[in-house]
């Protein structure tokens, strides 16, 4: 049936339709302001928006999605790709006894705290954890650590609590002593990037060999960040990131800069001071919470309702009045624009199908072939298309320099067109249904 025809018209268009770059824009300008609100570091947001901009372009419409869904969605799939896109599991030597993990990372971002954590959960796992107390800089760091182990019933070394390089190794052999099966490396860190802080961190990962090197990232980081990531990447190097602290008000958004400007990836979130707080680091949830969800799709609808908003009146005008020769020639240069017209189709029901029928008329020769047409009308013929009479029609013909078919094809096509209105003007008010249209 025609109907068929033109639902599955719809489908096959609605298969190839493609965002239009005025939705993109709306939608990338709030995108770029979430993530800089979310701590992403700016230069990261720059090239992570103009790599979404190019997915946006090419990315597959969902109709069931408005465009700045559409966008977002894009945006959703494109952060938790970059976000997880490798194994964030915590990976331990099958043949070494013990395993050795160390945390790194500045004073305070939460390496004690993790330490307990991580000590906690493997013990959870059935492991046997030791924690050494690597931290000799400030003298209060070893009773912390001695209190979180004392918690949790998890083994602290101290050492002679001076040199670090030698509590790391003191605490191997330890671990070898006690059959624990894994040595959890605490750290010193400092304020800043540091040249002792880092020159120790080496020593002690040459000391001990760690399977893994942790850096804890405070989730709070703003900007600097990357320099402090990029820093301990290149000095102590790292295999994946703790990001502590995200119990807190933090987006998160540095895990993001994390992972684009080294490449490791985020294995655990820390979300409170328990030791129970560490969890698996889950790449959808934290793309949401960069984003920040909610707010983002509530502010792109927002922005973009004021331009739908003219385009809302105008469906309304063509219900209420019919649809005119203007409005099919406005309706033709938006069907070029696709997202013009499944904009405006998704907001009338049945208005889809009814312009599924146009696309074929609407190459850009034909389109021009209409508008010329369309043009050498009156204003009221435009207006009220069924006075054309035969008489006029030659006159349109010969006024754009076209045939009288053509012209007649036009009429027919508007013909068509306006009785579909007619009919969805019934459908939407229940009291109109029957009613003829005009
Ligand atoms: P370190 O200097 O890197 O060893 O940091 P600490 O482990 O001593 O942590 C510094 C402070 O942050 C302490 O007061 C911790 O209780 C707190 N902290 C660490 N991780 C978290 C977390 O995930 N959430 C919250 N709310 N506080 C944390
Ligand atoms: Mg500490």
């Amino acid at each position: 049936s025609l109907s068929d025809r033109l639902q599955d018209t719809f489908e096959r268009l609605r298969g190839k339709g493609r965002l239009t770059e005025a939705d993109i824009n709306v939608a990338m300008r709030e995108i770029r302001m979430a993530l800089l609100e979310a701590d992403v570091n700016y230069r990261v947001v720059k090239e992570f928006v103009a790599r979404c901009k190019e997915k946006c372009l090419t990315a597959e419409v969902l109709s069931s999605l408005s465009p700045a869904q559409n966008v977002v969605k894009v945006v959703l799939d494109e952060l938790t790709v970059l976000l997880g896109s490798t194994d964030s599991r915590l990976t331990l030597a099958q043949n070494r006894t013990p395993n050795v993990i160390m945390l790194v990372g500045l004073q305070g971002s939460g390496k004690t705290t993790a330490a307990a954590k991580l000590a906690y959960l493997l013990k959870g796992q059935g492991h046997s954890p030791l924690l050494a107390a690597c931290d000799t800089h400030r003298p209060a760091a070893a009773d912390q650590l001695e209190t979180l182990g004392g918690e949790i019933g998890v083994p602290v070394f101290r050492g002679d609590g001076k040199d670090a390089v030698a509590v790391a190794s003191g605490s191997i052999k330890e671990a070898v002593d006690r059959l624990c099966d894994i040595v959890i490396v605490d750290t010193a860190g400092r304020l800043q990037i540091d040249e002792e802080m880092m020159e120790e961190a080496v020593a002690i990962k040459q000391a001990v060999r760690p399977d893994q090197i942790l850096m804890v990232v405070d989730a709070m980081t703003g900007q600097d960040i990357v320099n402090v990531v990029t820093e301990f990447a290149n000095r102590v190097d790292f295999d994946g990131v703790i990001m502590s602290k995200l119990d807190g008000d933090a987006r998160g958004g540095g895990a993001l800069s994390v992972r684009e400007v080294t490449g490791k990836p985020i294995k655990f979130v820390s979300m409170g001071e328990k030791p129970d707080s560490l969890e698996v680091f889950h790449p959808d949830r934290m793309a949401k919470r960069i984003l920040g969800m909610g707010d983002v799709v509530g502010i792109i609808e927002q922005a973009q309702k004021v331009a739908n908003e003219q385009q809302v009146a105008d469906a309304e005008r063509m219900l209420r009045e019919g649809f005119t020769m203007d409005d099919l020639l406005s309706q033709m240069q938006q069907i070029r624009k696709m997202g013009g017209l499944q904009k405006l189709a998704g907001m009338i029901p049945g208005m889809e199908r009814a312009m599924a029928q146009m696309p074929q008329a609407a190459s850009d020769e034909q389109l021009t072939r209409i508008e010329s047409i369309i043009r050498s009308m009156t204003k009221e013929e435009r207006a009220r298309p069924k006075i054309i009479n035969g008489q006029r029609r030659r006159r349109i013909a010969t006024g754009s320099g076209r045939s009288v078919q053509e012209v007649n094809q036009l009429i027919k096509q508007w013909d068509e067109m306006n009785k579909m209105m007619g009919k969805m003007k019934g459908m939407m008010q229940p009291g109109a249904a029957g009613k003829k249209n005009r």
